[in-house]
């Protein structure tokens, strides 16, 4: 039997139901590889709490009350609330913050919501992410950065950077991740893995803690696209009373058509996607991956999305403009830290703001602040809005002549840490081929596709249609059905 850390999410449910192992033995198996916290990817284990669900699992089964996914173990990127581990979100602000329900994606891949059964999977604990989720490299984490599995050297990839890395590290089979503008993709592109953010709308946002509110969406983060169908059939599905922008479509098996051919699919080119910005290396290796599916019967189609440099100012106005808005309930008074001395109310919310928030979320909520403020508002936000629902459109002509869109997730692979400490620019540049999915609402993936400079793995993005999840996984599986990249594993793990 392969070691059950080695194991997909596939083959432990598949070792579960069959009592090959039971939940506890499984669970016992990730806690002692994630002892000692290897590339500081958690923020909060609780071994207790997860044998507790483990048995609770085990009783499931034995009672043939099993979920999908039943006693397979998950870590939780620590923006999801959880009751039974801390919530930090990264920050400080919300150091020791306890929440007193789950998010509903948590509870949806657990136990279940109200009287509907969830997948039953177990929860390792919480992993650590940037600050609110903003930054793409997970250097903005109040504890401490992420390394990155495949040379500790260098950056994981942000904001999910810790979800990435506990994957890639074989410390746990899974992790649900939040993309904003890329860190879903980036990340999992960075460490190695398969990762996808569906729809805008699909996955529940209550409970995950908001950063920019029209983007924020949830997403799995795994070994395989096979993986990832599963995990996302378990996440996704309509909350109309908790979430006001979720989507009423019914939930779907996104491993149905796991298996269709790819003959005569259309796969869209971007021209802007492949420019002077992209490095050789990871050019080289998308290319690549282009040609195997390509041999797979897949037709590579050129297309345009002329907006695509103007995806960096429109994300880094209306994210940061949402921020700015949202954080303000950190205030001292609801939630986590508040300042020791102060002399009167306004003063305590300053001092602790200014003691609770690290430096890039500071940054973030002045530059929203500034393009919401009176006189201001029409050149930047309102314009950002405008161009938002051109590059929307630009994406809609694109896919009159294509059924996916293929390209890099992130100009290059994965950077050393400390490498764009003093121009926090760098880091939102290299967000460009993932904001406009996010900006549109569309879904995207980043695959596992090889390995660029110093043996550092790259991934190939995905985008497509609204609601099209089914057939971005389709082609990733078939790909990873042809390709061993998503098979690889760092060294010494
Ligand atoms: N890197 C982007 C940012 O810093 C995206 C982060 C995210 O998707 N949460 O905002």
């Amino acid at each position: 039997m392969t070691q059950l850390h080695n194991m997909t999410v596939a083959q432990l449910a598949q070792t579960l139901q069959t009592k090959q192992a039971s939940a506890v033995e499984v669970a016992t198996a990730f806690l002692a590889r994630a002892g000692g916290n290897p590339h500081n990817a958690f923020l909060d284990i609780n071994s207790e709490v997860t044998l507790a669900q483990a048995q609770a699992s085990d009783a499931r089964i034995a009672a043939g009350t099993a979920g999908a996914l039943e006693g397979v173990p998950i870590a939780h990127k620590d923006v999801f609330v959880t009751r039974d581990f801390a919530t930090t979100a990264g920050s400080k602000i919300l150091s020791g913050y306890r929440s007193p329900f789950d998010a509903t994606v948590v509870q949806k891949l657990g136990a279940g919501v109200n009287d509907q059964n969830g997948a039953g999977m177990v929860s390792l604990g919480k992993v650590n992410c940037d600050e609110f989720a903003m930054g793409s490299a997970n250097e903005n984490s109040a504890y401490g950065p992420v390394t990155n599995p495949w040379d500790t050297s260098r950056v994981p990839g942000g904001s999910s950077g810790g979800s990435a890395a506990a994957v890639a590290a074989r410390l746990a089979p899974a992790a649900t991740g939040t993309d904003t503008g890329g860190s879903i993709r980036q990340p999992a592109s960075f460490c190695g893995i398969t990762g996808i953010k569906p729809t805008y709308g699909r996955a529940s946002r209550y409970g995950m803690i908001a950063y920019a509110s029209s983007l924020d969406q949830a997403g799995p983060m795994a070994r395989t696209a096979e993986d990832c169908a599963l995990l996302l059939s378990a996440m996704c599905g309509a909350d109309l009373d908790r979430d006001s922008t979720s989507l009423d479509v019914p939930a779907e098996n996104f491993s149905a058509k796991l298996g269709d051919s790819l003959t005569g699919l259309r796969i869209g080119i971007p021209k802007e996607f492949f420019g002077e910005g992209l490095a050789a290396d990871v050019r080289t290796t998308i290319d690549a991956a282009l040609k195997t599916l390509e041999a797979q019967g897949a037709k590579l189609v050129p297309i345009t999305l002329p907006r695509t440099e103007l995806a960096i100012p429109v994300y880094y106005i209306i994210a940061p403009a949402e921020a700015s808005s949202n954080l303000s309930r950190f205030d001292g008074v609801k939630f986590g830290h508040r300042a020791k001395d102060y002399t009167d109310l306004v003063n305590m919310y300053k001092k602790t703001r200014a003691e609770g928030f690290g430096e890039e979320v500071k940054r973030r909520i002045m530059t929203g602040a500034y393009v919401l403020s009176h006189g201001y508002y029409d050149a930047y936000y309102l314009q950002a809005q405008k161009i938002r629902r051109m590059i929307a459109d630009d994406f809609q002509s694109a896919f009159a002549e294509c059924d996916v869109i293929a390209g890099p997730v992130a100009p290059s692979v994965a950077w050393k840490l400390g490498n764009n400490a003093s121009d926090p620019l760098a880091d939102y540049l290299a967000d460009i081929f993932t904001l406009p999915a996010s900006l549109a609402g569309l879904p995207g993936m980043s695959m596992p596709v090889g390995f660029g400079k110093g043996h550092m793995p790259v991934g190939m993005q995905l985008i497509g249609n609204y609601l099209q999840e089914a057939r971005l996984l389709n082609v990733a599986h078939q790909y990873q059905l042809a390709t061993d990249h998503h098979l690889q594993q760092p060294e010494g793990i």
